[in-house]
């Protein structure tokens, strides 16, 4: 990477735009060029943590995504206690009965609910932004990551999948890139599509609903109102389940 052109300076400089202080902006660029020194911590985001739990002291699972892929995004240990990611999933107390709720729902099914991310610190949703509009373009970087409202640094929004006999259940193919991130993307009745849908329609039972990106696995809390909830057309669950689709997942692995 290079990080010195004109170009990439003005990436820096929209941090800005989405509230990040000149502080946040020379530790996410830090962090980015590995020129790493001392930074004071942001008061706000000590704020936001004292909210936080460990989602493991309730019995949910989940696994904390940059951590487990640290390697992947060009992070270490350092960076991530930087950064302030943790190698434990959080999310904020507000939101734990709800997630619950939403697990039992699950396991009568014969499912399990599990968590892939849910806290994210302001400090990442940057590093994790200019990362992509570095290596790919910033059109890419604003399809899948929303650095001005950042959902889950208020710790109220999650991203699921779920596990079927401890083995993970398929929603959507390698082949399809960052495409298949998105709802509607697959047939209406490919089984890619009714498991986005069953997931979808447990969570929206439980006030979790997708947010403006139509990603099929990312969900906000009804608490969180700051964006607008896209109204897609799921079916009921009953429905769902009358076609039979949940006793044979797709299984990844
Ligand atoms: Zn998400």
């Amino acid at each position: 990477m290079t990080l010195n052109d004109q170009q990439n300076e003005f990436l820096y400089t929209k941090l800005e735009s989405f509230g990040y202080s000149p502080n946040e902006i020379a530790i996410v660029k830090a962090c980015l060029t590995g020129e790493l020194i001392d930074f004071e911590s942001d008061e706000t985001e000590l704020q936001v943590a004292s909210q936080l739990v460990n989602i493991a002291d309730y019995n949910l699972f989940g696994s904390s995504f940059y951590y487990e892929k640290m390697a992947l995004y060009d992070l270490d240990e350092q960076k991530c206690q930087i950064l302030g990611i943790k190698p434990f999933v959080q999310v904020s107390d507000q939101i734990i009965s709800d997630l619950l709720a939403a697990q039992l729902d699950f396991q009568k099914d014969g499912y399990q609910l599990f968590v892939k991310e849910g806290y994210r610190s302001k400090l990442t949703y940057a590093y994790v932004y200019i990362r992509k509009a570095l290596k790919s373009s910033r059109a890419e970087a604003d399809r899948i990551y929303n650095p001005l409202n950042r959902p889950h640094s208020s710790g109220m929004a999650v991203d699921l999948v779920l596990f079927h006999n401890g083995k993970q259940v398929k929603m959507r193919d390698a082949a399809a890139g960052d495409d298949g991130l998105f709802y509607g993307y697959y047939d209406h009745l490919s089984t890619f599509s009714l498991f986005q849908e069953y997931l979808i329609a447990v969570m929206r039972n439980h006030k979790f609903n997708l947010a403006s990106k139509g990603e099929y696995f990312h969900f906000n809390h009804r608490h969180l109102g700051a964006e607008p909830y896209v109204a897609f057309p799921i079916r009921f669950l009953a429905e769902l389940r009358a076609i039979g689709f949940l006793d044979e997942p797709i299984i990844l692995g």
